[in-house]
């Protein structure tokens, strides 16, 4: 047996690589209250992990939080003082709704349109729901 055909066994027994899977959690904010307003340190990376757009993010925020916000570069600075506790909590309730497939409960999603509706598609198990619209 020559040597490539060594070299070729050793590489075959090399496991695949791991299928890539996402992180089955919800992110985190880094927040800090800053005089009368909140920033948000993390938001385009909390956005990302839960694979959805920095705007759609922020408008469900500021419309559960009643308050304004704009998006700065990789944060966001919102009106008013909000406590990580209660951003996270709205984080995880925006991940129930926008996020996490009802069927297999994984975070591997997205949101598709059709017509007026919006529907929440499964990239792990395929299935297809209804989700509220944000405005
Ligand atoms: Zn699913």
């Amino acid at each position: 047996m020559n040597y490539e055909t060594l070299l070729e066994r050793a590489l075959s027994k090399i496991p695949e690589k791991a299928k890539k899977y996402s992180k089955y959690e919800i992110p985190e904010v880094d927040s800090t209250i800053i005089g009368s307003r909140t920033v948000i340190h993390n938001f385009k990376e909390v956005a990302e992990k839960l694979n959805r757009n920095t705007d759609f993010l922020l408008k469900y925020l500021v419309r559960e939080l009643a308050t304004s916000g704009v998006i700065e570069e990789t944060r966001v600075v919102l009106q008013g003082k909000f406590t990580k506790e209660q951003i996270d909590n709205l984080i995880k309730e925006f991940a129930k709704y926008y996020v996490i497939c009802p069927s297999c409960g994984k975070l591997d999603t997205r949101i598709i349109k059709e017509g007026r509706l919006s529907f929440l598609i499964c990239d792990v198990c395929g299935a297809k729901n209804p989700v509220k619209s944000l405005s």
